[in-house]
């Protein structure tokens, strides 16, 4: 079995705390009452593809052969630099998820009372979440050794990150009008904008 070799223990070590902040999180946000969803066919079909094929995969990979025929080596560095991309995608994920709290929605969603979280990781990027799934999607890629499994969260976000995000900022755009557009002109989008104001 796969999951026994040293590089995909750990792999898995970090795949059980990656979701493990996300079911914490997600518990403490389902307590307030959403206000808006713009959940169509569109982001119904983004998360069909992200969330089974980001998770399937790799458990398929680390506990049954069934992906054998997609395996292929890797030079023996690349674990090393996963398992570091690994640690900042949760160090990031984690911080983003305590910085957002009940603002929180696996979806495009508005909350009662919704903040927009300007502070923490939200003060110089505008999707830290997202940026932490880009880097856990490449740490994938560097420690499991296989196309299918290896290589799932990185595709399957892609497509999700380039349709969702302008329909986020106009859905946030449209929530919370001129601090919003303040505050796109002062973040950068997955990389830290230095905020010019004194
Ligand atoms: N795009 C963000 C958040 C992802 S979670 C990130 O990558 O970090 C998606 C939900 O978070 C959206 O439905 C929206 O309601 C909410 N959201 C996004 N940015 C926010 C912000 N700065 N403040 C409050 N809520 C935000």
């Amino acid at each position: 079995m796969n999951v026994l070799q040293p590089w995909n223990a750990v792999f898995l070590v970090g795949f059980v705390a990656y979701l493990g902040i996300r079911s914490k999180y997600a518990r403490g946000a389902q307590r307030t009452q959403k206000i808006h969803r713009q959940i169509d066919w569109l982001e119904k079909s983004l998360l069909l593809l992200v969330i089974p094929s980001s998770t399937l995969l790799p458990i398929l990979y680390l506990f049954t052969p069934l992906l054998s025929l997609a395996d292929y080596r890797l030079p023996d560095f690349a674990p090393w630099c996963g398992t570091a991309v690994m640690l900042a995608a949760l160090w990031l994920f984690w911080r983003s998820h305590a910085d957002l709290g009940q603002n929180w929605s696996v979806s495009l969603e508005m909350r009662k009372g919704h903040q927009l979280v300007k502070h923490g990781v939200y003060r110089s990027i505008r999707h830290p979440m997202y940026a932490s799934i880009w880097l856990w999607g490449i740490a994938q890629a560097l420690l499991l050794p296989n196309w299918l499994a290896g290589w799932s969260a990185l595709t399957t976000f892609a497509p999700m990150y380039l349709l969702r995000t302008p329909r986020e900022e106009r859905m946030m755009c449209k929530h919370f009008g001129e601090d919003y557009r303040n505050y796109m002109q002062q973040t950068g989008r997955l990389w830290p904008r230095r905020n010019r104001e004194p």
